[in-house]
């Protein structure tokens, strides 16, 4: 049977471009669908305009450290118009090159919503449909509110790239990555923030001591965070939101943003009833290849709800082409995959965290905290954290957890080392840069503890 494509691709954000464009560069006859904007959640509402507004935010530090340098900088201010103009200017920008890709790699693009009829065909919400010898699901996630009273008041990151103004305070709710990486933004911009985290503790699953320094930062730099504290009802007054909360507190912010994790887009693509199969979260069931339960359909990216990252739905992407058109199957690695956390400061990890390494096999820790010489110079009391988990029977590194300022470019480094088995003999025999921060992890002798 002849198909009007060899591939559809359902979904313009980093996963499917990437899908898309790589399989079309071999020849293969590639469509692809996007309902709302090229480059998805990580261009458009994620981590770009983050990372944007993280820049933006540590200004404010940096203008008051700038003193003790010998800096004289008067009446600075913050214009939020300004720069989010700017920001979503470059987002409009970096769109552009989303389709320019595309084009100059001959795929055919509809900017409208697709979903499944058969097997083999999509239907446009124009009504026309189109069939392909392999679908490519890569519809990524959303953002999620919790049922409670008053939801609808709070903003979610979708909408925090957008606000006509900064608020003077802002509740913050949740206790995983865009709750702190927020915080962080917002407390650097000047709002007055506040956190709830219903957990013990924040960015639960890393590294407790990590994880511990991060908050406590958080704390020092002034967001206001309270854990074991959920958030029970909002109601509209006069002059904000009130929010009633599990500790008693009753308080009226500006703003209120839910942080409270993402589901995948997976609703109203046709797939239960073609027999894909759909995990507990809505998240698309796929084999290690990235297929669904139908030979014809894959899924990649975070509506497949394995490690929700965006080099990793690259990953998934392009290992998909070298499965379904380079005759080469290929499962994406999943394993030892270095990630950072925007929060202010920065905390970069790979490997196992000190608790998950010692349920495991016996282990050495090697871990130091100090204060930079950068903001100490300045006044400041803040520590950054650079710790090695390592194996007492192998000797390799299991992990490294770092919080510090750029703690994001030197995870990626460390990465390479982890993945490529380094022991932390291998670390002691690189000599120090000096002085960094990070020199600190090829110089740490002792370990702390063993467990
Ligand atoms: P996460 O799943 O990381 O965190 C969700 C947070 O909300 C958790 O603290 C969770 O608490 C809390 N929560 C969930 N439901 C409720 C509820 N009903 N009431 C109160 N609190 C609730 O989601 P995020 O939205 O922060 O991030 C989504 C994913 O996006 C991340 O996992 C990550 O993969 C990716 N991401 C990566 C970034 C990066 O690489 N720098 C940046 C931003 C996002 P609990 O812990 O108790 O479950």
């Amino acid at each position: 049977m002849a198909f009007d494509y060899d591939l559809f691709v359902i979904g313009g954000g980093s996963g499917g471009v990437r899908a898309a464009r790589v399989a079309s560069a071999d020849g293969v006859r590639v469509a692809l669908a996007e309902e709302d904007r090229y480059g998805g959640t990580c261009v458009i509402r994620g981590c770009v305009p983050k990372k944007l507004m993280v820049f933006a935010s540590e200004f404010s530090s940096a203008f008051q450290d700038a003193k003790s340098y010998g800096w004289d900088i008067k009446d600075a201010k913050f214009d939020w118009v300004v720069f989010r103009d700017e920001m979503n200017a470059e987002l409009d920008r970096l769109e552009g090159i989303y389709r320019k890709l595309l084009a100059n790699s001959g795929v055919e693009t509809f900017d409208l919503r697709a979903k499944l009829i058969d097997a083999n065909t999509v239907e446009l919400s124009d009504g026309t449909r189109k069939s392909a010898k392999t679908i490519l699901v890569a519809t990524g996630g959303r953002p999620v509110k919790p049922e409670i009273s008053g939801a609808e008041l709070g903003i979610t990151s979708n909408d925090v790239f957008h606000l006509e103004s900064l608020p003077k305070s802002i509740l913050i709710i949740g206790g995983g990555y865009i709750a702190c990486e927020f915080s962080g933004i917002m407390n650097g911009l000047g709002v007055k923030t506040t956190q709830y985290y219903r957990g013990a503790q924040i960015l639960r699953g890393f590294d407790d001591e990590a994880r511990g320094l991060v908050a406590e930062e958080m704390k020092q730099h002034g967001v206001e965070l309270h854990t074991g504290t959920n958030i029970m009802e909002l109601k509209q007054v006069d002059d904000g939101i009130w929010v009633k909360a599990t500790n008693g507190d009753e308080q009226v912010f500006d703003q209120v943003m839910f942080a409270t994790g993402r589901a995948p887009n997976s609703d109203g693509l046709g797939l239960e009833d073609l027999g894909i199969e759909l995990g507990r979260n809505g998240q698309i069931l796929v084999d290690q290849y990235s297929k669904t339960a139908l030979d014809s359909v894959y899924a990649i990216g975070d509506v497949t709800d394995r490690v929700n990252l965006t080099p990793v739905a690259i990953r998934e992407g392009m290992a998909f082409v070298e499965t379904v058109f380079r005759d080469n199957p290929t499962a994406p690695d999943h394993e030892l995959i270095p990630t950072a956390i925007f929060t202010q400061p920065e905390m970069g990890t790979v490997g196992l965290s000190e608790e998950d390494a010692a349920e495991q096999e016996p282990i050495e820790v090697y871990c130091t905290s100090f204060k930079p010489m950068k903001q100490s110079f300045a006044g400041r009391s803040d520590r950054v954290l650079m710790k090695l988990i390592v194996s007492q029977a192998s000797r390799k590194v299991l992990g490294c957890h770092i919080v510090a300022e750029g703690a994001g470019e030197m995870i990626q480094m460390v990465g390479i080392a982890v993945k490529m088995g380094a022991t932390k003999e291998d670390f002691d025999r690189t000599v120090a840069v000096h002085p960094t921060m990070a020199e600190e992890l090829v110089t740490m002798k002792t370990p702390v503890r063993t467990a």
